[in-house]
């Protein structure tokens, strides 16, 4: 039986890839500090036989017992208001994190896949991004401590399969959405609907012309679960490349949960990217992968998942502006 190790298990993609290996047939670790994630998020595994779950932060020494097939790093907070509440932690989950990992991959002769991301692409002059860009970041603004612990976490990832042979992958997910994302977290699927689901008006930045493109969690570990297993090495794009702008998005979600709330604009955030928009071409030729949810269902799933969160969850939803964050 393959072993994998997967942090970040308590969070939104971590939880979801721990289901998936499970059903595979894997044995699973999971690992997770709860900095931004929620130990309900993998409350139904915990009794399972292939699953164990090890409470640690990843920037500390990390000790794991026999052999080690696979590690998926997902530790990291994701969202830009996590980020700006714990910018230190960001930077080091992306960076000691990263290198204690490959430590533990190099030792066990493990398989290891980080998490990237489009944020590495900045706020692009390329459009739609492809793999080959090396974006446009400001490593100075506010959400430079993501953008940069996660191209550090690429190069050195990069440094340690030329260096020391260590067998990785790097997925660069674009804006994946799905079941488990937490309400409050200020990424703006939750945040319109949580808006909506406590009859307050939606919160648009700036004018609402950026754009991005939103892939369902299914989708989105189908592509990193077939990319683990292929022998590319790397960075590969995975998300949809279906574009629209906020402020259709908006007008999409009035529709779907019938709100009567209208939209109200705020200050766009520094170096928030103008648009976002994943060329798929190479998942597509190495892992013939593409996207099959398409939007409308998938936020059916997750306004029906938000919805039945307790009145205590959306209560503890109250939305706080990226701003608030920024001395
Ligand atoms: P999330 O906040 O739901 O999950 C992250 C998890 O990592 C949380 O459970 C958190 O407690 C844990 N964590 C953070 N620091 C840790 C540490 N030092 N030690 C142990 N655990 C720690 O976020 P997510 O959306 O599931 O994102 C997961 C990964 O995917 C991140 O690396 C993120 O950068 C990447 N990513 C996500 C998206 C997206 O759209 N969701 C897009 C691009 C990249
Ligand atoms: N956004 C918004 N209102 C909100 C939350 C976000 O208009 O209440 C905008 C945000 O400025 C950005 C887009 O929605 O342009 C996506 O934001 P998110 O935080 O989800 O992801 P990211 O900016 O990291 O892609």
């Amino acid at each position: 039986m393959k072993k994998v190790l997967i942090t970040g298990a308590a969070g939104f993609l971590g939880s979801h890839l721990c289901d998936r290996f499970i059903k595979e047939g894997y044995k699973v670790i999971g690992m997770d500090n709860f900095i931004t994630g929620d130990s309900k998020n993998v409350k139904h595994l915990m009794n399972h036989s292939n699953f164990e779950f090890i409470e640690h932060d990843v920037t500390n020494f990390i000790s794991i017992d026999g052999e080690l097939d696979y590690i998926l790093h997902f530790a990291s907070p994701a969202s830009p208001i996590d980020y700006l509440k714990i910018p230190i932690q960001t930077l080091k989950v992306g960076s000691l994190g990263t290198h204690n990992l490959l430590g533990v991959a190099k030792e066990k002769n493990a398989r290891m896949l980080i998490a990237s991301t489009s944020e590495i692409y900045g706020d692009p002059l390329v459009h739609p991004q492809t793999e080959d860009y090396y974006g446009n970041v400001n490593t100075i603004g506010p959400r430079g401590v993501y953008d940069e612990a996660k191209r550090f976490q690429e190069s050195i990832t990069m440094a340690y399969h030329r260096f020391h042979g260590v067998e990785t992958r790097i997925v660069r997910i674009f804006n994946t959405y799905g079941p488990r994302m937490r309400l409050n977290d200020g990424r703006v699927i939750p945040a319109f609907m949580g808006q909506a689901l406590r009859g307050e008006d939606l919160t648009i930045f700036g004018d609402g012309s950026q754009t991005r493109s939103f892939c369902y969690i299914d989708d989105q570990v189908e592509g990193i679960y077939r990319l683990l297993l292929s022998d590319y090495v790397y960075p590969v794009n995975i998300g949809n490349p279906h574009e629209i702008s906020i402020s259709d998005f908006a007008e999409e979600i009035i529709k779907l949960t019938n709100t009567t709330q209208k939209v109200i604009y705020k200050d766009l955030p520094v170096n928030d990217p103008m648009q976002r928009q994943p060329d798929i071409s190479l998942a597509r030729k190495l892992l013939g992968w593409e996207p099959k949810v398409q939007r409308e269902e998938g936020m059916k799933i997750t306004f029906e998942y938000f919805k039945n969160l307790t009145k205590e969850d959306l209560h503890k939803s109250e939305h706080k502006d990226f701003t608030d964050y920024i001395k």
